[in-house]
């Protein structure tokens, strides 16, 4: 989530606003580690979750056989200049159509993400904002297909990669 956040941002907001947010995120952590562990002491609670001992600073992380797993950091995305965005262009334009062909992977219009740009009027769902050129999307199953969903265009719907993600974990529980 916060690689895939980060990345979708890249182009609008600067290296502060991800200094700030790994912060705050620190805080939370911090919030969920001391209550998680109220009698052991803040040193114990840090070496516990974060890679202290192991000369890497306040990284969270778990250790375990499998090696080491680090939280991704907000403020390691690149932040992407250089990238224009057409403002003035939004999916409502009678020529969504260009946009389809613009933001699929693939060389020629994919009818469904067309017929799903054009239902959604160009707004993922999940964060409603406006899908953006250079976006990945990825068809979902709104009933999940484990649970009963049908393959069918009224079952489906164009999400954000990242949104996807965020979507499917919250299916399987
Ligand atoms: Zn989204």
């Amino acid at each position: 989530m916060i690689i895939g956040w980060s990345n979708y941002f890249s182009t609008v907001v600067s290296s502060d606003a991800y200094q700030w947010l790994d912060h705050w995120l620190y805080l939370q952590l911090k919030d969920w580690a001391t209550h998680r562990h109220p009698r052991k002491s803040q040193r114990w609670i840090a070496n516990k979750y974060w890679l202290i001992d192991r000369g890497e600073g306040w990284t969270f992380a778990t250790v375990s056989q499998d090696g080491v797993q680090r939280l991704a950091v907000h403020n390691h995305t690149v932040i992407k200049r250089h990238i224009k965005v057409q403002s003035t262009r939004s999916p409502f334009d009678a020529d969504w159509l260009y946009w389809s062909i613009r933001m699929g992977r693939h060389p020629q219009v994919n009818q469904r993400v067309a017929s799903l740009l054009k239902r959604q009027k160009g707004i993922c769902p999940l964060c409603r904002l406006f899908f953006k050129d250079g976006d990945l999307l990825e068809i979902d199953h709104i009933i999940p297909r484990l649970k009963g969903g049908k393959d069918e265009l009224n079952n489906l719907q164009l999400l954000h990669r990242h949104c996807h993600d965020v979507k499917s974990v919250n299916d399987g529980r």
